[in-house]
């Protein structure tokens, strides 16, 4: 099946308007296409996103639950390095943090990134996650730091973690250590975001069998799905052997340039291959994130009515409806 070229011949040109009061800020367009698909009269022709597939409705996150909190998990994970984990990580959190609820994201990579991208120095810090992984008397909450995004908290990392992936192996039950060190916290958020390391290695596996679901940043180039038929074995592995809850949220493709040949087939391919399991999000190439990393702070905030930052509010939207207790 071609999807590109079947469904051209229901394209429609985007020239909706959208629900106003988004958080978008007016915002009425990703990457080209609405916001929002729309419950149009039945014999109205679907609108389609860049996947190619019609726009589902995203409705206006509703606040988070009131009540105890219990948060859902989610690895962002890809062994590859330089696909989005990170700033997808940010970003999506701080878009999660924007419709009220209280975020957690977890730096699980000894590079530190999402530290650094969150205006955070690793070198800097006495304590990161490695003293709460190995040391017996280091509770999460000491390490825990707020962000300048309101509902949005760090637990950070540095280079010290990279000592954890060889000390874990002698632990007991070395694969639930992440698991269990969540568990302290689980109470206080509505979201944790765990930014893998790029590798499969016990640290990744950490992250997969503490995590309710995964997303997999995709980068929409040539070589994007090498590597996945990997990664999907060792979720697999994981949910037979420590986690059976473990699912796959969805398939995120990033880096996205529509004005290029290449990028729209190997959309169309990744669709082909995975089908329903893309989001119907694509995140662009754009010079922005480089800049929003050298800022310290997410796109919501350093350049909120930009595309990207759009784009990344509606994930969130899709991830609330994919997961509808979150
Ligand atoms: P990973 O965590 O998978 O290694 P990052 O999120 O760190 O990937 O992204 C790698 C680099 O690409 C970073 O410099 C980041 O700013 C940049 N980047 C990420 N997403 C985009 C995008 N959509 N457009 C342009 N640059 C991007
Ligand atoms: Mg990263």
């Amino acid at each position: 099946m071609n999807l590109g070229k079947s469904a051209c011949r229901h394209f429609v040109p985007y020239s909706v308007g959208i629900a106003p009061g988004c958080p978008g800020g007016g915002k009425e367009h990703v990457n080209d296409v609405p916001l929002f698909g729309t419950n149009d009269a039945p014999e109205a022709v679907a609108e389609l996103g860049p996947t190619g597939r019609p726009m589902p409705f995203l409705p206006e996150p509703t606040p988070p639950r009131e009540g105890p909190k219990k948060a859902l998990v989610i690895a962002m994970c890809n062994q590859k390095g330089g696909v989005g984990k990170t700033t997808t990580t940010i970003n999506l959190g701080a878009a999660l943090a924007e419709t009220g609820r209280r975020v957690l994201l977890v730096d699980f990579d000894p590079q530190g990134s999402l530290s650094v991208g969150l205006g955070v120095n690793p070198h800097t810090l006495d304590k990161s996650i490695y003293n709460v992984l190995l040391g017996r008397n280091v509770a999460a909450s000491e390490v825990i730091l707020p962000t300048r995004t309101a509902g949005l908290d760090l637990l950070p990392a540095n280079i010290d973690l990279s000592a954890a992936e060889v000390q874990l192996v002698s632990e007991v039950a070395r694969e639930q250590t992440l698991r269990r060190v969540l568990r302290q916290v689980l109470g206080d958020y509505d979201v944790v975001l765990i930014d893998c390391a790029p590798s499969l290695g016990l640290l990744t596996v950490n992250a997969l069998t503490a995590a309710d679901r995964v997303i997999m940043p995709l980068e929409l180039e040539f070589f994007a799905l090498r590597g996945i038929a990997l990664l999907t074995d060792t979720i697999d592995k994981v949910r037979e052997r420590l986690n059976p809850d473990l699912e796959v949220l969805g398939i995120l493709g990033t880096m996205y340039d529509s004005r290029t040949i290449h990028s729209r087939e190997v959309l169309e391919r990744v669709v082909e291959a995975f089908g329903e399991q893309i989001f119907h999000t694509v995140i662009r190439r754009t010079i922005k994130f480089p800049e929003t990393t050298v800022a310290g702070e997410p796109i919501t905030s350093y350049a909120t009515n930009s595309p990207g930052a759009t784009a990344y509010r509606q994930l969130a939207r899709e991830v609330l409806l994919r997961c509808p207790g979150a």
